[in-house]
């Protein structure tokens, strides 16, 4: 199995007039490039975890998330890839066909297990997770997200080695992304939170990362004004810098996570949040599947 670290991901640079008048350099870390379908952070947090399974004797892996989540279609093709079985409890009842996320997964092997948003709720809770061992057999069982200890160390390899950025921007679903760069970074790193609930992920990277023995670098903060809306809602105006932001950088963005995070970096370059002079490094997560979800 390739070794994360051996990893080198490319970053583009945006040359927008918008940057240039701020006096920023602004870069993209790509990791929607690395691979098309083990993408993003997500293959920083899975191989990890799928070292430690095999190390367990582990032939099953387990997760949950939605019928459009990333992780779910990022372990399906982990599972094809490294010949593992995969189930992926899903949220919500089966409703009509299965999203185009799902299809994939499926057609990568994976067993998908619907079940009610209520009993989703449980996803974190020991108790369910005894009843889903006893229903589908002994499993290596991967938080939601990938959230676990060994994937948010295993984000701590999305940083460029000996970079000479100042700041450092990132999407936050879980924060399991943002426990890991903070963990590692010498530079300030702030985060998008793409989901409503003031200071909500702010408290949720500090936890994960006293829950795992780790510590922050640098200092770090947590966004909560940029969700536009809640999680994976899109307004016009998203969409629309979505479409004029690829134009204009040929990066094309993910709607749930990317979109937010740059719209949200766009909106404070302009009000001269990074300082003149900055060097920026904004992370682009992946998850490119889910533009399907628009169409
Ligand atoms: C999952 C995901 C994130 C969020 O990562 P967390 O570690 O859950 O905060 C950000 N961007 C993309 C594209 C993702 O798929």
């Amino acid at each position: 199995m390739a070794t994360k670290s051996s990893i080198n991901i490319p970053i583009t640079l945006v040359t927008a007039d918008w940057v240039h008048q701020h006096k920023l350099t602004l870069a993209i870390l790509r990791a929607d490039l690395i691979d098309a379908a083990l993408s993003g952070n997500k293959y920083f947090k899975l191989l990890p975890n799928i070292q430690l399974a095999r190390e367990q004797q582990h032939h099953t892996l387990l997760s949950f998330g939605g019928p459009w989540s990333n992780h779910i279609h990022a372990l399906a093709a982990a599972g094809q890839r490294y010949g593992l079985r995969t189930i992926g409890v899903v949220r919500g009842e089966q409703g009509g066909p299965l999203t185009a996320c799902l299809q994939d997964a499926v057609a990568w092997g994976m067993q998908l297990h619907f079940v009610s948003r209520r009993d989703y709720e449980r996803r974190h809770d020991s108790a369910w997770h005894t009843e889903l061992i006893a229903q589908f057999g002994r499993h290596y069982l991967i938080p939601e997200g990938g959230a676990n200890r060994a994937g948010i160390v295993g984000c701590q390899d999305l940083l460029p080695r000996d970079h000479d950025y100042t700041h450092i921007v990132l999407a936050c679903g879980t924060g399991a992304t943002m426990a890991g760069v903070v963990s590692a970074s010498h530079v300030p790193v702030t985060g998008i939170q793409v989901l409503k609930g003031a200071g909500y992920l702010q408290h949720q990277v500090a936890a994960l990362l006293q829950q795992h023995g780790l510590q922050a670098r640098c200092d770090w903060q947590v966004l909560d004004d940029w969700h536009g809306g809640g999680y994976a809602r899109f307004s016009p105006q998203l969409l629309e810098f979505m479409q004029r932001f690829e134009t204009d950088t040929g990066v094309p963005l993910d709607p749930v996570y990317s979109a937010k995070m740059l719209q949200a970096v766009t909106a404070l370059t302009a009000s001269d949040f990074f300082p003149r002079g900055a060097r920026v490094l904004a992370i682009h997560g992946g998850g490119l599947q889910g533009r399907r979800s628009l169409a």
